[in-house]
């Protein structure tokens, strides 16, 4: 695509994965305590169009195999953009930085992951000067209001460092500027389907009150991308009619939903993590996973190191979580998500939220209601689910109160007749037939769940049984 890049760049090297084996060095990620990527809007007069900086030392002076703090600082300039353009701007660095040959980048803002192969450095893809050819190229090509653009590559470590407490503030700034409005009070929301070179079915609904999976994009930010971009992957949804308020299910999230996933989804409940949830593609922030021994709701971020109170770490969770997919009990979110009133109101809510790492919760005082804030173990409190057990019961948390109920007899015991129906199936009647059954189940090995396919797949029941709940049961 480009003369003076040493190797190719292109559409067709999105989603390209690069194994630990393959790479010659990485930069951020797991291993890396400080990482971020940050652009700013800028007056035309401070940036210097075309302008690549280096500060520490580039690639070619970095040991193979090593693992790298990384600041990516791109400041633009145009007469007609504006503050709210950031957000969408600084995601696409995403994008475009796919697109070199051997060169992946996941995931954003303060949880970048880059890994660059070492087939390309070979080539001769040496120096941080090629990506920001490379992102000034692409970026003044699909957004010509981008009159100047200059990017800065930080390897430094305490340059890095210093930088991403200021990077920190920045992206508290956007999220704060888009608390506050409702999702009853608009009448469009937006999709995004930049996600899906990674996970073909993936579309991702933002509303005032749903913040992206990856957190880097608020409704606003996606109001603008919309506006300057309309063929772009972020595209205006008529919210259509209101099917379910509690659960957040509106027609014309299904209808976009179905269209852009080809078919295959076919509802969406923006509000829960049962049933019709939203799908997750694979850089979400934090996971929301289901504990059936306690029935509460834990949540983890990407970066923390231990197992979680079920034992398995954020890298299986999201395994099973990922792809695309609704997996019922797994759930992508963004950190933003967790301070909005709407976070998973149709399952409880923060009322059902039964353990979180430490570091999230202390982001999240002020936000999680005052008579919960204790009752919440971390890891600092249990290490196992019977040490979960007994830190509920002793601290009074509602979810507890779920327990007794489940105890009493069966409701469908009592229920009147008209409310339960009992179908007995005819054994050779197949109650489920499709094509392809999917699940993924988590197991104990960080970072290794299954993937069990089913092929023209017919499940049988003996016994059906259908039973009026109220929604949110
Ligand atoms: S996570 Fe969602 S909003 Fe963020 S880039 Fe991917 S599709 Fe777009
Ligand atoms: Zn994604």
């Amino acid at each position: 695509m480009f003369q003076d890049i040493p190797v190719d760049v292109g559409i067709a090297y999105e989603g390209e994965r690069i194994r630990r084996d393959d790479m010659y060095v990485e930069f951020g990620g797991p291993r890396i305590d400080k990482k971020f990527e940050l652009l700013r809007i800028k007056p035309l007069d401070v940036v210097e169009d075309g302008k690549i900086s280096v500060i520490g030392p580039d690639i070619h002076q970095l040991k193979e195999g090593g693992s790298y703090r990384l600041g990516i600082y791109v400041e633009v300039a145009g007469s007609q953009l504006s503050e709210d353009l950031e957000g969408v701007f600084e995601r696409r660095i995403h994008e475009y930085l796919n697109y070199i040959q051997g060169f992946m980048h996941l995931n954003q803002r303060y949880d970048i992951w880059c890994r660059l192969s070492k087939a390309s450095y070979n080539k001769g893809l040496n120096s941080f000067k090629y990506l920001g050819l490379v992102l000034i190229r692409l970026f003044k090509s699909e957004f010509p209001i981008i009159e100047r653009m200059q990017v800065t590559f930080i390897t430094d470590p305490d340059k890095v460092a210093e930088m991403w407490e200021e990077a920190m503030k920045v992206y508290e700034g956007r999220d704060a500027r888009a608390r506050g409005l409702k999702d009853e009070e608009v009448d469009t929301f937006y999709g995004c389907v930049l996600c899906q070179s990674f996970a073909p079915t993936h579309v991702c609904v933002i509303t005032p009150q749903r913040y992206s999976n990856c957190g880097a994009m608020s409704w606003f930010d996606c109001g603008a991308a919309a506006r300057i971009d309309p063929k772009g992957p972020i595209f205006p949804i008529p919210k259509g009619e209101l099917l379910d308020p509690v659960r957040g299910e509106y027609t014309g999230v299904n209808e976009t939903a179905r269209a852009r996933s080809l078919g295959a989804i076919e509802r969406v409940c923006l509000y829960t993590m049962f049933g019709y949830p939203h799908t997750s593609c694979g850089c979400f922030e934090g996971v929301a996973f289901y504990i059936p021994e306690v029935d509460g709701i834990g949540i983890v971020h990407r970066d923390f190191k231990g197992p979680t109170v079920n034992g398995l770490a954020f890298a299986a969770l999201a395994d099973a979580t990922a792809g695309g997919r609704q997996v019922d009990g797994f759930h992508g979110i963004s950190i933003e998500y967790l301070r909005s009133p709407k976070f998973l109101q149709a399952d409880g809510g923060w009322v059902r939220v039964v353990w979180m790492p430490s570091a999230i919760k202390e982001r999240m005082k002020g936000f999680i209601p005052d008579e919960l804030l204790d009752k919440i173990a971390t890891e600092k409190d249990v290490s196992n689910i019977d040490e979960l057990k007994r830190w509920l019961e002793e601290k009074g948390h509602p979810v507890v109160k779920r327990w007794v109920e489940v105890a009493k007899p069966a409701p469908m015991v009592e229920a009147r007749a008209e409310e339960v129906k009992a179908v007995e199936a005819k054994p050779e009647t197949p109650m489920i037939s499709a094509p392809t059954v999917e699940a993924v189940v988590p197991t104990a090995i960080p970072g290794v769940s299954l993937r069990i396919t089913f092929k023209d797949a017919r499940i049988y029941a003996r016994k059906v049984i259908v039973r009026k709940v109220k929604t949110g049961e």
